[in-house]
């Protein structure tokens, strides 16, 4: 599996941060996971890839563009 196809998580003195799958910017840490994070970080199920503002309002800007050409 790709990297890029999942979260990704990383780990620094023993407390985890998400990353954005796209820039690799630090999206939250370890104290404001939700359940479903905390499983993921320890690889008890797969998440799908996160990303953080920035990337989430330019992947829903290339939606639009993709979709509105057939609306
Ligand atoms: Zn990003």
């Amino acid at each position: 599996m790709r990297q890029d196809e999942k979260a990704i998580f990383k780990f620094n003195s023993g407390h985890g941060a998400l990353l954005c799958s796209k820039c690799r910017v630090i999206i939250k840490t370890g104290k404001d996971f939700t359940e479903e994070e905390i499983m993921a970080i320890k690889g008890k199920i797969d998440m799908p890839p996160q990303y953080c503002n920035k990337c989430k309002n330019k992947l829903c800007q290339e939606e639009d563009l993709t979709t509105t050409s057939t609306k």
